[in-house]
C-alpha cells in the first residue's frame, strides 16, 4: 500500500491553517493494484450491465428469472452481489470483501453514468447495510450482513417522514414494547424511501418509549404497505415509495445498538453517504464529459468540429477543471480518513471508522456539495456542447442533468450541508480541536506590523510558486473574515445564515485549491514538467477561479455582519490581504491547453 505523507492532518477545517500539503496526498493513482483491480472489475460488470440498459431501467423495466418476473434492476443487482460487488464494506468475517473505505470510494465513482443504478445500489449496499456492519450486534450481523452481501435480501434506509425532512430527527413514527416484551409494535409513515418498492428489509427510525431509536424491520411483515411510485423528475429507474407502518410486529432482537440510538446511527451514517454521493457524482462528471468530448469532435458546424471553437475549448476546460478538482480532494478526503484509521492501532475496527469518518464531517460535506454542484455544471455544458440534440434523451446527457438535481436535495439538502460544514468548523474553533486563536492571533500581529510575508517552500515546483502564494492569501483572507464575524457575533453567528453560507463557500474554495494545488505539485516533483503540462494549467485554473470565490465570500461575510466605521476599517484591512492573491494568469490559453489534452486523449484523462 502506498502511504501518503499526510497523517496527522488536522479535519474538520483544519486545512485552513495549515499549508498548502505539498509532501502529498492520497490520489487515484496510489491505489494499491489488488484494490484497484477489484474495482476495475467492478466497472467493466457496470459498463456491460448498467450502462448498456440505462433506457430499459428508466423504464422500470422487468425481466424473467427462474419463471418469475422481477425488476431489472434487482435482478442486475443480484448478478453483482453473486460476484461480491455489493459486499465492499461488509467485513471478512461475514461473508463481505472488507475492503477500505477509498476502495469503496472507488466503487462509488465507478458507478457514474447512471445514478438510478447507482441510488439502487447505494441505499441497498450503503445507507441499507452499513447501520448493520457499523451498530449491529454479532447476531445481528451474522443474520444480516450474508444475505445482504449477495442479494438474496434487499435493504433500503427509511429516515424520512412528511413532516421530518432536513429536520430529520423529528420523525413521529413510534414503537411501543408488547406486553410480552418480546416486539415493538410500530406505527407510522415513511416517505421519499428509495427502494421503497423491492425492498426485502428497512433500516427504520422509531420512537421508543419519547428515545429515538432504529430497527430492522422485515418489510412482508403484517401491517407494512407501500405507497404508489413517486413520479420523478429524474433517477426514473429507481424506485421511490412511502412506507407505512400499522402495528408491525418487530422483534426486539431487531434493534440497532441502544434505546435512543437513532442521532448517532442517521448522521454517521449520513457521514460516509454524503462522502459516497460525492464520489458516484465524480463519476457521473467524467462519464458527461467523454459523451460531450465524443459529440464534440464528431459534429460539425461552419465545417469544422463544435470543440474546435475556443469558446467550446473554454467550456470544456471548465468542465475538467471542476471534475479534477472534485477528484483531488474527494480521494484526499477518502485518503486521510484510512491513514487515520490505520495509525489508530487495534480495536473495534467498525467503531474506530465511525469515529474517524465523524471528525472528517465537514470534508464529507465539501465533498457532497461540490460533487452535486460541480455534476451540475458539467451535466449542463455537456447538454450545451451537444445543442439541441443535447436535449433529446437518445444522446445521455440530459438524462445526467435530470438525475442530478436530487443530488442537491437528498442526504441533506446542500444548504443543510453548508450548515454542517459552517457548524463544524466553529464548534472545532470553540472548543480548540484545531488552532484557530493561535494563527488569527500571528495572523493580526502580522497585519499590525504591516509584515505579511508568504514563503513558498523549496519542494514547490518554481512553475506553482505564484499558485502557492495566492492559495495561502487566500487563508488568511478567510481567517480575517471570519475571525471579525465571530468577533461580532460570537456564538449567535449561527444564526446569521447567510454569512453561514459565505463563509462555507469560501472554505469550499480553499479546500479545492488546495488540494488539486497538492495533487499536481506531488505529480511535478515525480514527473517533472514536460509531461505535466496540462495539469499544471488545471492547477493554476482552479486557482485563479478559487482566490475570486474567496475574495467575494469573504467581503459578502463581513458586509453581512459590520457596518459602518468599522466596516470600512476591516474591508480596507481585507484588501490588503486580497493583493497576493491577485491573478495575471493568461488564462485563456491555459484553457485552450487543458482542453486540447483531453480532446487529443478523445476523453477525460486525468
Ligand atoms: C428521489 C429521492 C430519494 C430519497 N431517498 C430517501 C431515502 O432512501 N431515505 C430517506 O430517509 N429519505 C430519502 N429522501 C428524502 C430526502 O432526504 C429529503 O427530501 C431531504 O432530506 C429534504 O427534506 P424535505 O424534502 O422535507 O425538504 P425540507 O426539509 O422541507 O426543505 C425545503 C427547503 O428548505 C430548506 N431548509 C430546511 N431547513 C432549513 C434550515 N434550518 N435553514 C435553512 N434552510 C432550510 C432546504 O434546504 C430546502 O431548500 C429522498 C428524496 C428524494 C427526492
Amino acid at each position: 500500500m502506498v502511504q501518503t505523507k499526510s497523517v496527522g492532518a488536522l479535519p474538520g477545517g483544519g486545512f485552513l491553517l495549515a499549508p498548502v500539503p505539498s509532501e502529498g496526498i492520497f490520489t487515484r493513482a496510489k491505489f494499491d493494484e489488488d484494490s484497484y483491480e477489484i474495482a476495475l472489475e467492478f466497472r467493466r460488470f457496470y459498463e456491460n450491465e448498467v450502462l448498456t440498459r440505462v433506457n430499459e431501467l428508466d423504464a422500470k423495466a422487468y425481466t424473467e428469472v427462474d419463471g418469475k418476473k422481477i425488476p431489472l434492476a434487482i435482478k442486475i443487482l443480484r448478478d453483482a452481489g453473486e460476484l461480491g460487488m455489493l459486499s465492499a464494506e461488509i467485513p471478512e468475517e461475514n461473508d463481505g470483501l472488507g475492503l477500505d473505505v477509498r476502495t469503496g470510494c472507488l466503487f462509488s465513482e465507478f458507478s457514474g453514468g447512471c445514478s438510478s443504478f447507482a441510488v439502487t445500489m447505494g441505499a441497498h449496499q450503503g445507507i441499507g447495510t452499513l447501520p448493520i456492519v457499523y451498530f449491529g450486534n454479532d447476531e445481528q450481523k451474522e443474520r444480516f450482513l450474508p444475505r445482504l452481501a449477495t442479494g438474496e435480501i434487499i435493504s433500503c434506509y427509511a429516515l424520512t417522514e412528511p413532516g421530518a425532512g432536513s429536520d430529520a430527527l423529528s420523525g413521529r413514527t413510534t414503537g411501543v414494547l408488547s406486553d410480552d416484551g418480546t416486539h415493538y409494535l410500530v406505527t407510522g409513515e415513511k416517505t421519499f424511501i428509495s427502494n421503497g418498492a423491492w425492498a426485502d428489509i428497512a433500516i427504520v427510525f422509531t420512537r421508543i418509549d419519547g428515545l429515538y431509536s432504529c430497527l430492522v424491520v422485515d418489510l412482508h411483515a403484517e401491517g407494512v404497505s407501500r405507497g404508489a411510485e413517486e413520479q420523478k423528475m429524474g433517477q426514473l429507474g429507481s424506485s421511490t415509495t412511502a412506507l407505512i407502518f400499522e402495528d408491525v410486529k418487530v422483534p426486539v432482537e431487531n434493534l440497532l445498538g441502544e434505546l435512543g440510538d437513532a442521532s448517532r446511527i442517521a448522521l454517521n451514517i449520513l457521514n460516509l453517504g454524503r462522502l459516497k454521493l460525492g464520489f458516484g457524482c465524480l463519476g457521473s462528471m467524467k462519464y458527461a464529459i467523454d459523451k460531450a468530448v465524443t459529440y464534440g469532435l464528431a459534429r460539425k458546424q461552419f465545417g469544422q468540429p463544435i470543440l474546435s471553437f475556443d469558446m467550446q475549448k473554454g467550456r470544456l476546460a471548465q468542465m475538467v477543471m471542476k471534475t479534477y478538482a472534485v477528484d483531488a480532494l474527494s480521494y484526499r478526503v477518502a485518503g486521510e480518513i484510512d491513514e487515520e484509521i490505520e495509525a489508530s492501532g487495534d480495536g473495534d475496527k467498525q467503531a474506530k471508522k465511525v469515529s474517524v469518518v465523524r471528525r472528517h464531517a465537514l470534508e464529507a460535506s465539501i465533498c457532497k456539495i461540490l460533487g452535486s454542484e460541480s455534476l451540475h455544471y458539467v451535466a449542463q455544458n455537456a447538454v450545451f456542447i451537444h445543442g439541441g440534440y443535447g436535449y433529446l434523451n437518445e444522446y445521455q446527457v440530459e438524462r445526467i442533468y435530470r438525475d442530478n438535481i436530487v443530488d442537491m436535495i437528498y442526504e441533506g439538502t446542500n444548504d443543510v450541508n453548508r450548515m454542517v460544514i459552517f457548524n463544524d468548523l466553529i464548534r472545532n474553533i470553540f472548543s480548540s480541536e484545531i488552532p484557530f486563536r493561535e494563527k488569527v492571533g500571528n495572523l493580526e500581529a502580522k497585519i499590525r506590523k504591516g509584515k505579511i510575508s508568504l514563503k513558498v517552500p523549496e519542494s514547490v515546483p518554481e512553475s506553482l510558486a505564484p499558485s502557492y502564494k495566492r492559495v495561502m492569501a487566500s487563508k488568511n483572507a478567510l481567517l480575517y473574515a471570519l475571525n471579525h464575524c465571530l468577533i461580532h457575533s460570537g456564538k449567535n453567528v449561527r444564526n446569521e445564515q447567510q454569512v453561514m453560507r459565505d463563509i462555507s463557500d469560501a472554505l469550499m474554495s480553499i479546500y479545492a485549491m488546495d488540494s488539486t494545488l497538492a495533487k499536481v505539485i506531488e505529480l511535478v516533483q515525480d514527473k517533472g514538467d514536460r509531461t505535466t503540462g496540462a495539469e499544471q494549467a488545471i492547477a493554476r485554473l482552479v486557482v485563479h477561479e478559487g482566490t475570486k470565490s474567496v475574495r467575494d465570500h469573504s467581503t459578502e461575510a463581513l458586509l453581512g455582519v459590520a457596518s459602518g466605521g468599522e466596516l470600512k476599517r476591516k474591508l480596507e484591512v481585507l484588501a490588503q490581504l486580497y493583493v497576493p492573491m491577485t491573478s495575471h494568469e493568461p488564462v485563456a490559453e491555459l484553457k485552450r491547453q487543458v482542453a486540447d489534452a483531453v480532446l487529443e486523449a478523445g476523453k477525460y484523462c486525468f
